[in-house]
């Protein structure tokens, strides 16, 4: 399914990269106010300062917003993904280099966002994950070093800063409260999302992998449709993806086809990300939609909490007819989050005379199904 997001207009083409465009985008991206402050090149205004840059040609295709200069473009060259580059005996020792807490006050759950340097030396593919493992004993194995937790790499390829020298995780804090006292109990927390949403800038972090093929975006197809679901941080892959496709500016990869993105979370101070995809949103209405299911604020037809199934539900018509026309389809959250898809799914294709056990089986065939639930 094709979405073209160009336009063709009469308009000048810059010939070579302007570095001082690119500086200001990633200073901008380094903070929130990315999604408001990202400067819109006055193509007017750009051609008459630096005209010598610029062939002046009509009707041409353009891209309707300036993307960010993404390096090094040798990151593209790879025909297979980079796998297990670190193992657990081995790990990368790699750098913190911010901690930020990304949901409101209001949020059940803390989520937070943590930019690792590895100076280039981990590289990995968009939906890839990393291991990390937490300082300290293995509580079942005195003397052994803790496991290797995974978690979804939220970067793309070239990383939060656009250079290939770092990558972000989007972490959950795991808290656990008594239910009798509602107390919290520290000694059953969880030790890496704690150990990682509290370090600090400078920090020496134990990483392995990167890991996956399950989740890699599929690259053949730029005009490919991606329906993407998501419960809380499960979203850092899409995070990944997004960038590749709308953000970045990557020569031989210019995305014309649509991701939709489903996000499960508690409430509006706990959605993810949301600036960033909000202003996908904005800028591509024709390649991206953005449903949010927000479990603890809306009610589904029957009066529950809002679950991505009932999103699911709500748009199933549109939703099978994109796999029939060849649609990826992506998981990635909680493992819970799963039989109440399923059964939507089912459910929805008994109404239309199908067998959903014939369909599912075909789209695991043709690789349009892609899962990574915990
Ligand atoms: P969360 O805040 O616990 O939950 C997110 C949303 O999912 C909430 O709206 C919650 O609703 C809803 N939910 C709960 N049970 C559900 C069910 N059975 N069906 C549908 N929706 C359900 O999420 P989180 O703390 O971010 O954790 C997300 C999970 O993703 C974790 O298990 C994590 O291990 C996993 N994960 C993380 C990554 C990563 O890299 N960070 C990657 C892959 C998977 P309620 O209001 O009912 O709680």
């Amino acid at each position: 399914m094709a979405h073209c997001i160009f336009s063709q207009v009469p308009v000048g083409v810059p010939i070579s990269t302007d570095s001082s465009f690119r500086i200001s985008v990633l200073k901008t991206c380094h903070d929130k106010s990315w999604t408001s402050g990202i400067p819109v090149v006055n193509l007017k205004s750009e051609n008459a300062r630096s005209r010598s840059r610029f062939v002046v040609c009509m009707s041409v295709q353009q891209p309707r917003k300036p993307k960010v200069t993404v390096s090094p473009l040798t990151l593209e060259d790879a025909k297979e993904p980079p796998l297990h580059l670190y193992k657990s005996n081995e790990p990368y020792t790699a750098t913190i280099v911010s901690v930020e807490t990304i949901v409101g006050p209001t949020a059940p759950t803390e989520a937070c966002h943590i930019v690792i340097d590895h100076g280039g030396n981990l590289p990995h593919w968009e939906g890839q994950s990393y291991g990390i493992i937490p300082p300290g004993e293995n509580p079942k194995m005195p003397g052994s070093p803790q496991n290797v937790r995974h978690y979804a790499i939220a970067s793309s390829r070239y990383g939060d800063y656009f250079d290939g020298k770092t990558a972000s995780l989007c972490v959950g804090r795991v808290v656990y409260y008594d239910p009798e006292t509602g107390k919290e109990e520290p000694s059953k927390k969880g030790a890496c999302s704690n150990y990682l949403c509290d370090s600090k800038p400078g920090d020496k972090i134990q990483v392995t992998g990167p890991y996956g093929k399950m989740m890699i975006l599929p690259v053949d197809d730029p005009n490919a449709t991606h329906i993407m679901i998501a419960t809380g941080t499960g979203v850092a892959p899409y995070r990944g993806y997004l960038r590749r496709m709308f953000m970045e500016d990557i020569p031989t990869f210019r995305f014309g086809g649509l991701a939709w993105l489903f996000l499960g979370v508690a409430n509006s101070d706990s959605l993810l990300y949301d600036d960033e995809l909000s202003k996908y949103l904005q800028d591509y209405p024709d390649n991206f939609r953005y449903n949010r299911a927000l479990s603890r604020e809306q009610r589904n037809k029957s009066g529950g909490r809002m679950y991505v199934h009932d999103k699911i539900e709500e748009y199933s018509d549109e939703i099978f007819k994109l796999l029939d026309s060849g649609a990826h389809i992506y998981f990635c959250g909680l493992k819970g989050m799963m039989p109440g898809i399923q059964d939507t799914l089912e459910r929805i294709a008994k109404e239309k005379g199908e067998s959903w056990d014939e369909k599912l089986s075909q789209l695991k065939k043709n690789g349009q199904w892609h899962i990574a639930v915990y």
